[in-house]
């Protein structure tokens, strides 16, 4: 003190840490207090100084480094004279000591709840100490105020009342030395009840006097949920039970509770098997092994059981039970019993609810699913099996994009999760190629998630393509066909026009709106009714599919084509017609043909009995010319023969020469007379079928020219098939004709050769007679065949220019033709046909 100045030993100077034999002005050694403590410091040492006592005290260092370091500091001042000439002290390290402190202290700060020492001196007065912040919470009061004055800490802690109990409480475990507990009630300065309870050891010291460290706390949450339990537990009817199980027979004890649910008045002391007695059904039997596994086994149960208790409606309940036991030995036998009656009914009800619910989920055609709002699927029909293929065991309980990750499913995340997000039912129609399928989708959302129908529509599809596909043809070929086409939905009452409407009759589809009674309206006013009448009666006739009707139809410019309309009735499975669809054809031109084909036909059927006529009386002439003519045509060449013989020698030549001439003309003439005779002739008579032969045919004709034949030289051929059936005579008289004109004209020089043929032609026999004679001129093919037409002088080729037209009126009474190929001066062919089935 005099040199104003310290000495730190070297421990003293590590703990400020400053170098060993560092030298502080006394001034100095203070400035390493902190802040906050320096006065305090100043102070103890001040009160040293003038008290000659000892100072002791606890203080935070802030060493040279800027550490803090909790010390202790001892220390005493020395005198001479009454005057202090030095301190000396000591310095001791308490940081950790103090830090702990610290921790301790924030803990028992930061507990809910109050902790404290409380000291029983046996004089009977008392004292709290250590007191934790919480008072100021529980109590009301700071630790200082508490420790300072007991009877307030009391006081604010008997608010409630209860006092006496917790004093009382105390008392008792001074006395036993046993662990403090206490529960008690207090009012808050709210007026809000709360509970606290407190716990303490006691330790007696020497002196009598007892410590408890002890603690309180808040219970009031806990004391509320108990008292609220007790008070649920009443409410959900749950009583208890207890069994009795030290003497045969095992009595049953109730509570109030389950007195009531049983609707007993008496609840002590029953015998279990009237108890048991109670339960009905297959309960029965179940409640008497539960309970006798419970006794002989110590097996637990919980079993909802059915019974009929005292008013005699049976009631549903839960009963459990539990063994207690000592040293492995079953004592007792407790339980609860709760009356499920109400949930049990709604969970029955709920249960066939569902049932029915699910019967209804599986039999419907269509798939149906449910998942909640995490997507987990919680109900996957049947049907949704089969149309996804995913089995049920796959699907319930798991994600649903989990089990349809790897299908075209999943492109419906997005709308799903919408339809949750927004409430929102959501439709929609697609086609899933990996399941080759179009599906209709619906998802309705709801507060548990979002359930799902579909099905497969893949063939409405179809048949709506289809019904696209047709409609879309019949336009088609509505549009190609030059009928004008209409298509009348009965039912509906709507009818539509083709273009051909257009095409034929003017009207454009544009501005007409078509109409059934704009379509009969446009009927020619004379053919209407008619048509309007067979109409209504084939429609009405469920028998009738088809219909048609000619008539005039009003084209656009006022005029009337003739059409044919021809219809098609589409019926329902009642046979009513629900539409029909027409064609009509314009058919005006073939309309004028006929009407000119049918006045042609009259004047060819005139002309036709004409001929008939003109014929008949020809033929009648021919007859009587030849017939009559004969006689004369005789006298006339037998008297010039007679003239020839007796007066030749009297005759000069030149009258020699007339009377030849008379004769060859008269020789002539019977024959033209004769031919005339045979042709009139033909048809007339009656001839019978036969096998005719026709190389023996060509054999008599050559019979009969064989002069000629020999003179000519001629070479006369047949091939082909020899024999036919048909009437023989006609076809000698043909041959005769055609190979008597093959050697007649044939080329002077050039000997005749004929070729004869008859091929079968499935309906007539074909014939050639093929020359090679002097042939014939095209311009004179069909002249030839008529009579008295020849080609040639008498005195060139000898005829009367009938031979062909009787061969060509026989060829056409054998139902055949007779033409001819020829090259002048090369040679002829003609051919002709027999047909097969002349009568
Ligand atoms: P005709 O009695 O004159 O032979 P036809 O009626 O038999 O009368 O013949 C008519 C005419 O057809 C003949 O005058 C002749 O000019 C011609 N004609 C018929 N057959 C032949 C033939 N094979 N070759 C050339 N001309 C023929």
């Amino acid at each position: 003190m005099i040199n104003r100045r310290q000495m730190w030993s070297h421990t003293t100077c590590e703990i400020h840490e400053v170098p060993t034999g560092y030298v502080p002005a006394i001034e100095e050694g203070v400035e390493f207090y902190r802040a906050d403590y320096r006065e305090r410091v100043i102070e103890a040492i001040a009160f040293a100084i003038d008290k000659g006592e000892k100072f002791d005290f606890e203080a935070p260092l802030i060493t040279a480094k800027g550490r803090e370091c909790w010390v202790r500091s001892i220390g005493e001042a020395e005198f001479i004279d009454g005057r202090c000439i030095r301190i000396i002290g000591s310095i001791q390290d308490i940081h950790e000591r103090k830090r702990m402190e610290e921790r301790l202290k924030s803990v028992s700060d930061s507990i809910p709840g109050v902790i404290f020492q409380y000291i029983l001196y046996p004089d009977g007065t008392d004292q709290f100490r250590y007191v934790s912040k919480g008072s100021i919470q529980l109590l009301g009061l700071t630790p200082e105020e508490c420790m300072a004055d007991s009877r307030l800490t009391w006081s604010q802690a008997a608010q409630g009342g209860e006092m006496e109990r917790v004093k009382n409480s105390l008392d008792e475990s001074a006395k036993t030395l046993n662990y403090w507990t206490c529960e008690w009630r207090v009012l808050t300065s709210q007026g809000k009840i709360q509970w606290r309870e407190g716990l303490g050891k006691p330790v007696k010291k020497m002196d009598g006097t007892i410590v408890w460290d002890a603690l309180i706390m808040d219970v009031t949450d806990r004391k509320n949920l108990e008292s609220l339990l007790e008070q649920s537990t009443r409410m959900a009817k749950i009583g208890s039970w207890e069994l009795d199980i030290s003497k045969k027979p095992f009595r049953f004890n109730g509570s109030k509770t389950t007195g009531s649910i049983l609707e007993i008045s008496k609840t002590n002391g029953i015998v279990l098997d009237e108890i048991l007695d109670r339960f009905v059904g297959s309960s029965r039997e179940l409640a008497r092994r539960s309970i006798q596994d419970l006794i002989q086994h110590g097996t637990g149960f919980d079993e909802e059981l059915e019974l009929i208790p005292g008013s005699g409606n049976r009631k549903w309940i839960r009963c459990i039970g539990q063994a207690q036991q000592v040293k492995g030995e079953i004592v007792s036998a407790v339980g609860s019993i709760q009356d499920i009656h109400e949930r049990k009914l709604s969970e029955l009800n709920l249960k066939s609810l569902l049932l029915e619910r699910n019967t209804i989920l599986e039999s419907i055609g269509d798939g149906f699913f449910a998942i909640d709002r995490n997507y987990v699927v919680t109900y996957w029909n049947k049907q949704a099996e089969k149309l996804l293929n995913m089995p049920r065991e796959n699907m319930v309980g798991k994600n649903l994009w989990e089990g349809l990750k790897k299908t075209q499913w999943y492109r419906f995340h997005d709308n799903f999760r919408d339809a949750l997000e927004s409430g929102n039912v959501f439709y929609f129609e697609d086609y899933l190629a990996d399941f080759q399928s179009w599906f209709s989708i619906s998802a309705f959302p709801s507060v548990s998630g979002l359930t799902v129908y579909f099905k497969d529509v893949t063939e409405n599809k179809k048949a709506q393509e289809e019904i696209r596909q047709s409609n879309d043809r019949f336009e088609r070929v509505s549009e190609a066909t030059n009928d004008a086409i209409w298509d009348y939905q009965i039912s509906e009452d709507k009818l539509y026009w083709g273009k051909g409407f257009t095409t034929l009759f003017g009207y454009d589809l544009k501005e007409v709106n078509p109409t059934w009674q704009l379509l009969i309206d446009l009927i020619h006013p004379q053919d209407r009714d008619r048509v309007v009448s067979t109409f209504h009666i084939a429609q009405t006739d469920p028998e009738t599919s088809f219909w048609n009707e000619e008539y005039r139809f009003e084209k656009v410019d006022g005029t009337f084509a003739y059409v044919i309309d021809r219809a098609v009735f589409s019926r329902n499975e009642t046979g009513s017609a629900v539409r029909v669809i027409g064609a009509i054809s314009d058919i005006t031109e073939q309309k004028k043909f006929e009407v000119s084909l049918k006045n042609l036909n009259k004047n060819l059927k005139k002309q036709a009995s004409e001929l008939a006529v003109s014929n008949a009386e020809l033929e009648q002439f021919a007859y009587v010319a030849s017939h009559d003519l004969q006689e004369p045509l005789r006298m006339v060449s037998s008297f010039l023969s007679q003239l020839d013989r007796k007066y030749r020698d009297k005759l000069d030549e030149k009258a020699q020469k007339y009377i030849h001439f008379a004769v060859d003309g008269a020789t002539r003439m019977r024959q033209v007379i004769l031919d005339l005779l045979e042709y009139s002739r033909i048809g007339k008579e009656e001839h019978d079928l036969e096998r005719v032969n026709l190389e023996e045919v060509i054999f008599e004709v050559t019979q009969l020219q064989a002069q000629l034949i020999k003179k000519k030289k001629a070479k006369i051929r047949f091939e082909g098939i020899t024999e036919i059936t048909g009437f023989k005579s006609p076809i000698l008289q043909v041959f005769q004709n055609l190979i008597g004109n093959a050697l007649k004209y044939s080329k002077d020089d050039v000997p005749p050769v004929i070729d004869i043929t008859c091929r079968d032609e499935k309906n007539h026999w074909l014939f050639s007679v093929k020359d090679n004679g002097i042939g014939i001129k095209e311009e004179y093919y069909n002249k030839i065949f008529i009579i008295f037409q020849r080609l040639h002088a008498k005195q060139e080729y000898t005829g009367t220019g009938l031979g062909l037209a009787i061969v060509k009126k026989i060829v056409d009474g054998l139902g055949g033709k007779i033409w001819l190929e020829s090259e002048y001066s090369v040679g002829t062919t003609f051919y002709f046909t027999i047909s097969k089935s002349t009568k």
